[in-house]
């Protein structure tokens, strides 16, 4: 039989970045042990008392079907939380509790843009983006950044392809490159979503993780609060990828809307999982602070290991659990620079271009190792960089 075409069209015809991933996973089950810098995933696991508050909300009885748009604690937590973040008035009705910030994000599109639609989103990118954005029936347009700009995106850049279109995705602290938008980058792109009235679909999920600086939601810029669709998630600031617990905060009329998409599609988050949400959030903002910890930390490491050379150049980025090293010293691509690590050392990492064009000749780094073998695997990384670039 044959399978619809949005459905064979999601990963765009290409490779979907994930080969030098698979590659190490392939080399770990035939025995070959290989230190991953590849995923997103903290490696402390969730917290014992979010376990528990999870196993006895289950035992307890909440295992029916739960409320759709979230409970009413939560999404007042959630609210009260994004309000006092942000200085934005938030309600309950702003906030749709999702299956996690991808379920969120694809929500956000589908919110957005008709079928057809144009959706603009920034390189590089998360790697799920252009999949999510076909998935909801719209046509991805990419917006390139620029190394020597640390990636920050030019606002012209955007206008240039932003009439007509119906959407920009954006993401600060941003995968995989850590930066951190500045305030006259977020005004930039406010500007440019209110002259050609697109929503912006912001992608907060590593707000609690800002090593300088601080983070500004586009959310509380003038205009913005009636066209912005914020994505959060408990994933990353709570390590609780697994749980899959996230929310969507936007105008009251697009969140009431919503609902009817989880309705007809997630039917919403399991009750013990957002018990266990809501727990999680009420331990306050010293508990995330306490899971942001390593990746502040080896971030440090990072930066005194990568002092004593010259070949290897970190992107200036101020947050997020990952590092964006910039290898064209080496003459190699980011793509054979990560395989050529992976055969000599066994360290797997992220080809820039798994992010999209912008990031050729970069690696990402995920943080999530401890803290040794990650300074270990980082010494190998820039001596073999060093190696090859003579
Ligand atoms: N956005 C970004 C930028 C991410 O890196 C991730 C996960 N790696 C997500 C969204 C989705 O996270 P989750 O669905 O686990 O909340």
């Amino acid at each position: 039989m044959q399978l619809s075409q949005r459905l064979m069209g999601i990963n765009g015809g290409g490779s979907d970045g994930w080969d030098v991933f698979l590659k190490a996973r392939r080399m770990i089950a035939a025995g070959t042990p290989v230190t991953e810098l590849t995923i997103g995933e903290h490696d402390i696991r969730t917290a014992a008392p979010i376990l528990q508050e999870m196993h006895s909300k289950a035992l307890a009885g909440n295992t029916g079907y739960a409320a759709i748009p979230g409970s009413e604690p939560l999404r007042e937590t959630v609210a009260a939380r994004v309000q006092a973040r942000t200085g934005v008035p938030t309600k309950p009705g702003n906030v749709l509790i999702t299956p996690g910030g991808q379920s969120a994000l694809f929500s956000a599109h589908i919110a957005a843009c008709d079928a057809g639609d144009t959706a603009l989103y920034i390189d590089p990118y998360y790697a799920t983006y252009p999949g999510t954005l076909r998935a909801a029936g719209a046509v991805p347009q990419v917006i390139t950044t620029r190394a020597s700009d640390a990636f920050q995106p030019r606002a012209s850049d955007i206008a240039a392809h932003s009439a007509g279109a119906r959407s920009l995705l954006i993401n600060s602290p941003n995968n995989p490159t850590g930066v951190v938008y500045s305030r006259a980058t977020l005004e930039g792109i406010a500007e440019v979503c209110c002259r050609d009235d697109l929503w912006l679909i912001s992608d907060e999920v590593y707000d609690t993780q800002v090593w300088e600086g601080s983070h500004i939601s586009p959310r509380s810029l003038p205009g913005m609060a009636g066209r912005t669709l914020v994505v959060g998630s408990l994933s990353k600031s709570h390590a609780m990828t697994g749980s899959r617990c996230g929310w969507l905060v936007g105008p009251e009329e697009a969140i009431s809307n919503l609902i009817n998409l989880a309705t007809n599609t997630t039917y919403g988050v399991p009750g013990f999982i957002q018990d266990a949400g809501l727990y999680a959030l009420t331990r306050g903002t010293e508990f995330e602070e306490e899971i942001a910890a390593p990746f502040r930390r080896r971030r440090a490491l990072a930066q005194q290991v990568l002092a004593g050379q010259n070949t290897v150049a970190l992107v200036p980025a101020q947050g997020a659990m990952y590092l964006m090293l910039d290898i064209r010293a080496t003459g190699l691509s980011g793509e054979e620079f990560a395989y050529s690590l992976l055969d000599a050392h066994h360290i797997a990492v992220m080809p820039g271009e798994s992010f999209g064009r912008s990031a050729a000749g970069h690696i990402r780094v995920a943080m999530t190792v401890a803290d040794d073998a990650f300074e270990v695997s980082l010494k190998k990384l820039c001596a073999h960089a060093e190696a090859l670039a003579v």
